[in-house]
């Protein structure tokens, strides 16, 4: 377990700073990245290596590219497939979607290592339809949030741990299985495209994992 992933790579922030500006996303409608940053882009970002606390402030990172920077951080007698290596961040992070031509946000994504993103599980899953229709026509966003938060998992949300741990299931059953995802929308390892499928499958539906992954987490218990 390791607290800050980035404070122990602090000699080779150089080389960090400037691929994470060069994988940044600049346009949500485009297939291409950074590839020549600003010197001001890389300077930043040597910033937040050196101080966590800085905030990404809107930054959305290629998922892809992202997973293969971290793995290669990874000291290589660490680089097992049949270790789960997980980071929980705070990065933006997507990919890029062929059939309609966009970047799409990830909550997690599922590698070597796994990323799941605080951000992205506040930003990735759509909220309801209703929400956007009234932001549109005016309403005030602080609004919406006090009417139908409970709709919807937002920063500084309670639920939050709770979520974050059925993403961290995901990807600790992608490691041991290489299976992705359950298509049950009551199993904590729901691909959940809208906030609602995340809360059904993380928080209120009627049991945490269907009948399958149960037996499989049964299984591992008694470690046969
Ligand atoms: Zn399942």
């Amino acid at each position: 377990m390791k607290d800050e992933f980035w404070s122990t790579h602090l000699d080779k922030k150089e080389n960090l700073a400037l691929e994470l500006a060069t994988i940044r996303v600049l346009h949500p409608t485009k297939n291409e990245l950074n590839d020549d940053p600003l010197e001001a882009e890389i300077d930043f970002e040597k910033r937040r290596l050196e101080r966590a606390s800085i905030k990404s402030g809107g930054i959305f990172y290629d998922a892809t590219r992202l997973v293969s920077l971290y793995w290669r951080l990874i000291p290589k007698e660490g680089r097992r497939s049949n270790v789960c290596h997980l980071i929980l961040t705070r990065e933006l992070f997507g990919t890029w979607d062929r059939d309609d031509l966009r970047w799409h946000a990830r909550a997690v994504m599922l590698g070597y290592p796994c990323l799941v993103s605080a951000t992205g599980l506040v930003e990735a899953p759509a909220k309801p339809s209703e929400y956007y229709q009234r932001r549109n026509a005016g309403v005030d966003v602080a609004s919406l949030k006090e009417e139908m938060g409970e709709h919807f998992i937002d920063y500084g949300d309670e639920r939050m741990i709770e979520v974050l741990k059925g993403y961290c299931a995901q990807a600790v059953f992608y490691s041991m299985t290489r299976q992705a995802f359950c298509d049950d929308p009551g199993c904590r390892l729901f691909n959940a495209h809208w906030q609602v499928e995340l809360i059904y499958a993380q928080i209120g539906g009627p049991y945490e994992f269907c009948e399958k992954h149960t037996r499989m987490i049964e299984k591992l218990k008694a470690g046969t």
